[in-house]
């Protein structure tokens, strides 16, 4: 293994989060990667994203703590709004008790920011190659190495291939060959708007959560507070699948009529506002094949609800890159420790992220009042409790996903 290695480079198909990280992680243990980006650019859309103390555990495993700190904004709580009554139900406190905790912060951050911070350090990593305009098709594999073909018409060799090519995974569907995604019939509009606009009074240094029925809003400070980020759904059995669509403001507000005024105001203050519709899979038991191994959205994609997509793809480049360490040997056996260390922790985020949808982000009635009640009832140290076996998580320890 060790002369193949000096030979063939991991090809990582895919330059997201996900892709990023596993060449930073597997380029620190002393593999050369090469990462093909099917985007003539590498970067990723205009929008925020929730970063869990699991994220900034992965940041310093990586080596880009410092960096991923410097562009956080640290918010106070997690607050859940009731979008008809515009009262408080809960709220989770992530001030000292709780990075003493969890042992790191909880955070948002300008997804651009987050992507430039692992671009950054995977373009000064020597063993590192970035390729754009390189869309992997599909691949062959011998007992030992990997030839990948390109769009192109081009083929590449490498001792292992990496699929972080996200949700529409060329990878996968020669991996697992499970079809299409799942459409959940959840449509997401985004937004992002300078803080100017945003409404003096709803300018709480929190990520808000405005659950109502079968639709709720999010809004929370990114980038040193110059923006803030509004994502909004509805559940409104959408069938096709969009990523990005622009939406003008009226078809947004169609789905939140009946959510109360303030909470709608804040659909207002939206411009430019995108349009996708949501899918996942169903959980797998197995990502690997050979050589061949699925990371973050080409293995486990999942609906927004627990802010957890992107923290689990650094999390999967963690464990990834020590498995390979570890099995310095056999390539394929480093693979299939990665996957099974991997796999119940994904999935129980997987179906639980469509548990929050239904229970706690869009139910009516009855239902929502339980849901009130319930979360209203919980103390701080018990909100922490519910939260240790995500938040505590590092990638490694994942036999703990319980
Ligand atoms: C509305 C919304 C809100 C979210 N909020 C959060 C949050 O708060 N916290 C969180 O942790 N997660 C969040 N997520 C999830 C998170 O965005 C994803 O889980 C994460 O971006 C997945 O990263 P990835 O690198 O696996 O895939 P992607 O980001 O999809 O990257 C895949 C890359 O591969 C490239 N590619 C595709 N096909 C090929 C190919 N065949 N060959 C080569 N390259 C290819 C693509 O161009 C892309 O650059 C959210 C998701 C959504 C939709």
């Amino acid at each position: 293994m060790a002369g193949e290695r000096a030979a063939l480079p991991i090809i990582v198909a895919g330059g997201g989060i996900g892709g990023l990280a596993a060449a930073l992680g597997l380029a620190q243990k002393g593999l050369d990667v090469v990462v093909l980006e099917k985007a003539p650019q590498l970067g990723e859309i205009g929008a925020g994203i929730q970063l869990g103390p699991n994220a900034f555990h992965a940041f310093d495993y990586l080596g880009v703590g410092a960096a991923a700190r410097a562009m956080a904004v640290y918010i106070d709580r997690l607050r859940l709004m009731d979008a008809l009554t515009a009262q408080e139900i809960a709220h989770v406190e992530l001030g000292d008790a709780f990075r003493a905790r969890f042992g790191n912060p909880y955070a948002v951050v300008h997804r651009g920011d987050l992507h430039r911070v692992l671009l950054t350090a995977c373009r000064e990593h020597p063993r590192i190659s970035l390729r754009v305009s390189s869309e992997v098709m599909a691949y062959d594999q011998d007992g030992t190495s990997v030839s990948v073909r390109l769009a192109s018409g081009d083929t590449m060799s490498g001792a292992a291939l990496i699929g972080a090519d996200g949700l529409w995974s060329n990878v996968r569907k020669q991996v697992i060959g499970d079809g299409p995604p799942r459409v959940s019939g959840h449509t997401t509009y985004r937004s992002v708007i300078p803080t100017e606009r945003m409404a003096e009074d709803l300018r709480w240094n929190a990520a808000t959560l405005w659950a109502g029925p079968k639709c709720h809003l999010v809004h929370y400070p990114l980038s040193g507070w110059k923006m803030f980020n509004l994502v909004i759904t509805c559940h409104n059995d959408a069938p096709e699948p969009v990523a990005g669509r622009p939406v003008a403001r009226e078809a947004v507000m169609k789905g939140f009529a009946h959510v109360h005024e303030r909470a709608r105001r804040i659909i207002d203050l939206g411009t430019d506002w995108k349009l996708w519709v949501l899918c996942d899979r169903e959980p797998t038991e197995n990502w690997v094949d050979g050589r061949v191994a699925l990371l973050g959205d080409a293995a486990h994609p999942m609906l927004q609800y627990m802010a957890q997509g992107a923290c689990m793809a650094m999390e999967d480049a963690v464990c990834l890159s020590h498995m390979v360490a570890a099995h310095p040997a056999r390539i394929d056996d480093a693979l299939a420790a990665y996957c099974s260390r991997r796999v119940l922790r994904t999935t129980r985020v997987q179906l639980l992220s469509r548990q929050m949808g239904e229970h706690v982000y869009h139910p009516a009635g009855a239902h929502a009042q339980l849901r009130n009640a319930v979360m209203r009832a919980k103390t701080q140290d018990e909100w922490y409790d519910v939260l240790q076996w995500l938040y505590g998580g590092n990638g490694l320890n994942e036999k703990n996903f319980a």
